[in-house]
């Protein structure tokens, strides 16, 4: 009797730590404000507002329409994109800059959307804490999953947080880019232009775009994949898709113009050594 109120009172604990929508939007804003302090992130109100507006226009096209949506530019020459769960998404200027149309960044985007929409990042936390039954018992005794589900994230979030997307997780991400930019009026090709950009790019500067390729796994056939989808998707055939615009590229030289974050400072006592 007793085994079998633990195995009942596990199940329920594991229930307990499935990630409500809630609990994903507490995790994503207490992430963003870990962010917030240690990455540059771009505060020049004329490109705070396009991206915001920009990645506005694709995610109130998705499924998850409902969430609060928020969107930053990370003041670095990498060539990256990343998204954490809750509906926080961050372009860093390094890829703005290698997008010649404003569709290849659209595309890059909606697979950051994509990301968040599918929850491929809560569903790794929610598969740490399964595996891990200290964190559920940690979850159950001091009741974090419903008072602050950020502790948690501390522990298993950080993992999760930078993790590399699996192969399925990226053709979701891709699907779903191809469908929400082209609900959102813009032209779905750029989605992968900007992943033939990206694969020349690796050809002579690697180390701008290694963190792309780290987190989002590429190669030829998600490419055909995608271009696929992009041949079958429901377009309005009263609009033109948007390719580019003048908005776009005053924005793109704007975001060139910025001046770069000083290097960080070396730890303390480097000095010393030799
Ligand atoms: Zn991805």
């Amino acid at each position: 009797m007793i085994r079998f109120d633990a195995v009942a009172a596990i199940a329920v604990l594991l229930t307990a730590c499935s990630v409500s929508q809630d609990q994903e939007v507490a995790l994503g804003r207490q992430n963003a404000d870990e962010i917030k302090a240690q990455l540059p992130l771009v505060t020049d109100p004329a490109v705070s507002d396009y991206i915001q507006t920009l990645g506005e226009s694709i995610a109130k096209q998705t499924s998850r329409a409902d969430l609060d949506w928020h969107f930053y530019v990370v003041n670095t020459k990498q060539v990256n994109a990343f998204a954490i769960p809750g509906g926080y998404v961050y372009v860093n200027r390094g890829l703005i800059e290698k997008s010649d149309r404003l569709d290849e960044l659209t595309g890059a985007m909606g697979h950051e959307i994509g990301h968040v929409v599918q929850r491929h990042s809560v569903k790794q936390i929610q598969k740490q804490e399964g595996a891990n039954l200290g964190l559920v018992a940690l979850c159950t005794l001091t009741n974090i999953c419903h008072t602050g589900i950020g502790v948690v994230a501390v522990r298993v979030g950080s993992d999760a947080l930078f993790a590399r997307y699996s192969r399925h997780d990226e053709l979701q991400a891709d699907s779903e880019a191809v469908v929400n930019v082209t609900r959102a009026g813009y032209e779905p090709k750029g989605v992968t232009d900007l992943f033939e950009v990206l694969l020349n790019e690796r050809k002579y500067q690697p180390t701008l775009v290694d963190g792309w390729f780290d987190s989002h796994p590429l190669e030829e056939t998600r490419i055909r994949q995608a271009d696929a989808w992009i041949a079958q998707v429901k377009r309005d055939p009263s609009k033109p898709p948007i390719v580019d615009s003048p908005d776009f590229q005053a924005f793109k030289a704007r975001v060139i113009a910025l001046p770069l974050p000083p290097p960080p400072s070396p730890p303390q006592g480097e000095n010393n050594q030799r």
